[in-house]
């Protein structure tokens, strides 16, 4: 491996979604940082993210409250130091966005917008453009970051390894298309986001989301925790034709009264819980999957047509537009729909301040297991967790004394011998094969064993090994991920949360 280049920087953030980006505003300007990112901008879990960002702002809402209703949802495993410090920063948080001038939806009166969703026992929920929060927000968050002097962007840059020295991270190795280069820094913070892919086009995620951050970050020694809870989408449009990635429903329009029915048109979720549609989503979720299992159908139907078309188009143009498109007006039409993965709950454990159990390796956002989920996620906790622990992580990088280091003290190793093997994208079909028999919404002992057995196969023909394409590296970081889902749902025997063993 030849690196032809070695940079120097105070910070790097690798990942340019809401984590990314608000980590990087919310940093000491005299702090230089470098954001490396894969794609462009427009390209992450937060720019598709539709429903909104939860926080304690409403008249008759308290943190307190919003603490409850997490750990509930987290069914027992939150951290509850985290959760705290989510949910109290949390209104200071949307505070800080509106000041950026992040245009949320606004009543007539000038006040936000303030809606609810499912497992929230209060309106909680600010959005933006209707159905687009994650894209309106990463809009203006970008602008202001590329205006900012101390931050640069390395756009289409691959985050290949971590960097360490005596035991500490000291910057990332990337690769721009054509080159190797180091980037050495006194922090690393990962923001690398979802690993929706290991299911292949069975996520809402997007072809970004493909888990080799993680991969990079345990090859370096950091531990992950958590990564059986995957958090399962009730609701994403089911077509016949596949797509890279699945069209999410939001739950906000179970949220405006949207009813699921099975193919007999029976409203089956009034039967299973007080909540009905919206109960917690890993609930949902399974009570469809046994829809779909009972009928021997690939769906189940979401209907809003008690709405106006008006209503509709205003209240969610994104999700009414794309439906359209495809021959569906939700005014007149049930939505079909079913579950796929949407959230990886776990990921690489941090403290409260965000930094990994490898000193000088921070992670935010969903790349980070902060313990504010505990085994499920309670909806719109996502983006807040992003701009709660972003923040939190720039103030303590912008505490700490570290030093920049001269140099890496080794390098990544490679072998020197050269992969020869599937094709990456066999090697994609293979994973995402193995994550939805074996790793999907309802699990079993000898599914797993098998699953994982599969995987270490193909782990065995490529770690250690220098591999030729970025494609290569993002094979290799499904197969890291999705291992270590199999692993860890092995291990926790009992159902909690977004973990179902039907054993
Ligand atoms: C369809 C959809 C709807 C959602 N709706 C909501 C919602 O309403 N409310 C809510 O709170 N949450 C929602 N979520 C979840 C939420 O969007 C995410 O958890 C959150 O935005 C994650 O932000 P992030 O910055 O951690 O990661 P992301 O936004 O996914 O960003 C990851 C970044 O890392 C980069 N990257 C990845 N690997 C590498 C690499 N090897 N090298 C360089 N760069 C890399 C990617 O290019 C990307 O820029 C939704 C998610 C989806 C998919």
């Amino acid at each position: 491996m030849v690196i032809s280049e070695t940079m120097y920087t105070d910070v790097v953030i690798v990942g340019s979604g809401m984590a990314g980006l608000y980590t990087a505003m919310s940093l000491d300007e005299r702090l230089q940082c470098l954001i490396i990112t894969k794609e462009g901008l427009d390209l992450s879990n937060s720019w598709l993210a539709q429903g909104g960002i939860a926080a304690a702002i409403a008249k008759d809402d308290h943190p307190e409250i919003h603490l409850e209703d997490t750990l509930v949802a987290g069914a027992g495993l939150c951290d509850a130091d985290a959760v705290r410090a989510l949910v109290d920063e949390g209104p200071e948080a949307i505070a800080s966005l509106v000041s950026m001038q992040v245009p949320f939806d606004l009543r007539e009166d000038g006040e936000l917008q303030i809606t609810r969703e499912g497992g929230h026992t209060r309106d909680r929920i600010v959005h933006a453009g209707g159905d687009a929060t994650g894209r309106e927000t990463v809009k203006v968050l970008a602008t202001l970051a590329v205006g900012r002097p101390n931050i640069h962007f390395f756009p289409h840059s691959f985050l290949v390894d971590i960097l360490t020295n005596d035991g500490q991270a000291c910057g990332v190795l990337v690769h721009d298309g054509s080159a190797f280069q180091a980037v050495l820094a006194r922090a690393v913070v990962l923001c690398t986001g979802g690993i929706g892919q290991v299911y292949g086009h069975h996520t809402t995620n997007p072809s970004v989301s493909t888990g080799e951050g993680l991969a990079a970050a345990l090859r370096a020694g950091a531990a992950v925790r958590d990564m059986e809870f995957i958090q399962f989408h009730p609701t994403a449009l089911y077509t016949p034709h596949e797509a890279n990635r699945a069209f999410l429903i939001s739950e906000a329009v179970r949220g405006e009264g949207g009813v699921l029915k099975n193919a007999a048109g029976h409203r089956f979720m009034a039967d299973q819980h007080p909540m009905a549609e919206l109960a917690p989503r890993d609930i949902v979720a399974r009570a469809i999957v046994r829809e779909m299992q009972k009928d021997g159908k690939p769906c189940v139907f979401l209907d809003v047509t008690h709405h106006s078309y008006e209503f509709l188009a205003t209240r969610f143009p994104t999700i009414t537009g794309h439906c359209l498109r495809l021959g569906i007006d939700i005014s007149r039409n049930m939505i079909p729909v079913c579950p796929v993965q949407h959230y990886l709950v776990g990921g690489l454990g941090t403290d409260l301040n965000a930094e990994t159990t490898l000193p000088g390796l921070y992670a935010c956002g969903e790349a980070a297991s902060t313990g504010v989920h505990g085994a499920n996620r309670l909806a719109s906790n996502s983006m807040l967790e992003c701009l709660v622990f972003g923040r939190r992580a720039a103030r303590h990088i912008g505490g700490s004394t570290r030093l920049r280091p001269d140099r890496p003290s080794s390098l990544p190793v490679a072998d020197g011998l050269y992969y020869h093997g599937p094709e990456p994208e066999e090697i994609r079909r293979r994973v995402a094969a193995i994550a939805n028999r074996d790793a999907g919404v309802i699990r079993h002992t000898a599914g797993l064993v098998a699953g994982l057995g599969q995987i270490q196969s193909i782990l065995g023909a490529m770690e250690h090994k220098n591999l030729p394409t970025k494609a290569h590296w993002e094979a290799l970081g499904l197969a890291t991920v999705a291992g270590e889902i199999l692993q860890a749902a092995l291990n926790r025997r009992e159902s909690v949360g977004a973990h179902f063993r039907e054993d």
